[in-house]
């Protein structure tokens, strides 16, 4: 990646920053530090996987941020937890996910 591309990511990431609201969803959280944010997939896109701050991944966030999350480390981990209760309760009626199963 040129300098300017990764410029361009790295300006991106900021304004996704501001966009999520600045600091960790998770109820009480506080977490603002961005290298201690991360957008978790609540429901799917076409990039998968857990990387952060690659060009893929950023643009997906801004043409899918509905599909996110933005949350700390510590409440991507419940947020996984979480979805996965949910969906094993739904299979278990017969239903399919309504979450992204990674
Ligand atoms: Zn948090």
């Amino acid at each position: 990646m040129t300098n300017s591309a990764n410029k361009a990511v790295i300006r991106t990431r900021e304004i996704l920053h501001e966009k999520f609201g600045g600091e960790c969803w998770g109820q009480d959280c506080h977490e603002s530090d961005m290298a201690n944010l991360e957008f978790a997939h609540i429901f799917p896109t076409q990039v998968k996987g857990r990387g952060r701050g690659r060009k893929e991944r950023i643009y997906d966030i801004s043409k899918n941020p509905g599909a996110y999350a933005y949350v700390c480390k510590y409440h991507h981990v419940e947020l996984d937890l979480i979805r996965k209760m949910i969906n094993a309760g739904r299979e278990n009626l017969g239903l399919p996910p309504v979450f992204f199963n990674k």
